[in-house]
């Protein structure tokens, strides 16, 4: 089944970019030695540069990314309860080079937009028609008191998927039952806002086969989060008892931690705990601030309709790292953005008026094996901002989209193979 499943995926991937994208791209007819240059090979940036080059087979498509594999955090909930191997969340940089896509392992360190050129920390210098960032998140260190990157291999975020990730999932192994687990999540903007729930939803769905005497505890630094409701009724009747939700108005912020003893600290005092995930409050990478594409508060301000910086022309923002209004950072928005990014910069690159807006995006969080919630959402650009779509008309099929279904579980396991080929042009190994 899983072999066949894979040579399916494979034959996908062969029409990869065509999945990322919302409407077809146009060929488009560009001057003789364009090139786009790519920074960040997540979900953003690759499924852009693939884009681009299945729209265009003259353009030039430079990626940038320091690191060679790459782990996906879609599914990384799985692999922190035993469900998957860590090894499934990997891709290469393989399919975009299949793709004719010229991909560098180098960080990138500034922009000089008016020579329109990138630094990269190797030396090189390189040379673009039109620039696309997408770096992804960082970690504000130290806005909770004390939780800085050498408290995080104690007390793990697992919010960037990889060694973290194989980190909590051992910890959680490890640990006696009768062991408490806290998760702790930030206010403000950050990635994938349902997943510190589907994290604790999963984990008690592990306790209770594994360490029946344990629980989780959410320290929350919000008073609600996202599809409350259906998590809500997971909880008190599949998981009774098993998983407490700490609200910001009930002192649920965590304002310090001490690595060396595993204590959370928040108004009502300090909890001792087993194992602690802590989830740092987020800001876009470190590269969007050094080059001058966020704004004092942080993220990076874009067009709605091409994804162009509002700070520097011909550089376009997508993913995690923009300010993309109503859209959640997922790997889902990134995906509809890196397709219309790919399009306005083909439009800007050859002298047309970039596509008409329109989004989509789906979340879905699992809430058993074979169980999942959905959190769907289709976008406009409305008075220079993006805004949720009026809500389906079909309200049959909404309520459907909305329950706590093993249809959605199954959309959730196809959602993924199919964004791993439109991101990466790469089928998951059986
Ligand atoms: C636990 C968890 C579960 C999730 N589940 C889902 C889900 O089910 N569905 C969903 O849609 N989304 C999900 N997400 C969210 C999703 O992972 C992110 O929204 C997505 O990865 C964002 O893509 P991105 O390309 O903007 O950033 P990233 O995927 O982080 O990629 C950024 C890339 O930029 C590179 N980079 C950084 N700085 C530089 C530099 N200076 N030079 C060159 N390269 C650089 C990095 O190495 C990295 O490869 C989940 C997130 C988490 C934490």
């Amino acid at each position: 089944m899983r072999r066949r499943q894979f040579l399916k995926d494979l034959a996908l991937a062969a029409a990869a970019p065509a999945l990322g994208r919302s409407t077809p791209a146009r060929a488009a007819r560009l001057p003789a030695h364009t090139r786009v240059v790519v920074i960040g090979g997540g979900f953003a940036g690759s499924a852009c540069a693939l884009s681009l080059r299945a729209a265009a087979r003259d353009l030039d498509v430079a990626l940038i990314d320091p690191d060679e594999s790459y782990w996906t955090c879609p599914t990384s909930n799985e692999v922190v309860v035993g469900w998957r191997e860590l090894g499934s969340l990997k891709v290469t940089r393989q399919g975009l080079r299949r793709a004719g896509v010229g991909v560098l392992a180098a960080r990138a360190q500034g922009i000089d937009a008016d020579r329109r050129r990138v630094r990269l920390d190797d030396g090189r210098d390189l040379a673009f028609d039109r620039l696309v960032v997408a770096p992804g998140i960082r970690f504000l260190w130290n806005r909770i008191e004390g939780y800085d990157v050498f408290a995080a291999q104690r007390m793990p975020h697992a919010w960037q998927a990889g060694r973290q990730t194989a980190l909590l999932a051992a910890q959680l192994r490890a640990m006696e039952d009768g062991g408490v687990v806290a998760i702790a999540v930030p206010s403000g903007l950050m990635r994938c806002p349902p997943a510190p729930y589907e994290r604790a939803t999963l984990i008690a769905h592990y306790l209770a086969r594994h360490k029946p005497r344990s629980k989780v505890l959410i320290f929350d630094a919000n008073n609600h989060f996202p599809r409350q409701d259906a998590f809500t009724e997971v909880w008190r009747n599949d998981y009774p008892g098993r998983v407490e939700w700490i609200p910001v108005t009930q002192n649920g912020a965590v304002a310090k931690v001490d690595a060396d003893t595993l204590t959370l600290y928040t108004g009502g005092g300090a909890q001792r705990v087993a194992v602690a995930n802590v989830i740092a409050p987020q800001a876009p990478a470190a590269f969007a601030p050094a080059a001058g594409l966020a704004t004092g508060h942080g993220w990076c301000p874009v067009d709605p309709v091409t994804f162009e910086s509002t700070h520097l022309a011909g550089v376009h923002v997508i993913g995690d790292a923009c300010i993309a209004d109503a859209m959640p950072k997922s790997g889902s928005a990134a995906l509809s953005q890196a397709a219309q990014c790919a399009q306005a910069v083909l439009a800007a690159l050859s002298g047309r008026a970039p596509p008409a807006a329109e989004y989509a995006s789906v979340c879905y969080a699992l809430t058993a094996r074979r169980s999942a919630v959905a959190l769907p959402g289709r976008f406009l650009v409305q008075a220079g901002r993006i805004v949720a779509a009026p809500a389906a008309a079909n309200a049959q099929a909404a309520a459907a989209a909305n329950a706590t279904s093993a249809a959605n579980a199954q959309a959730a396991g196809r959602w993924y193979r199919e964004a791993r080929i439109a991101a990466f042009g790469e089928a998951m190994r059986a």
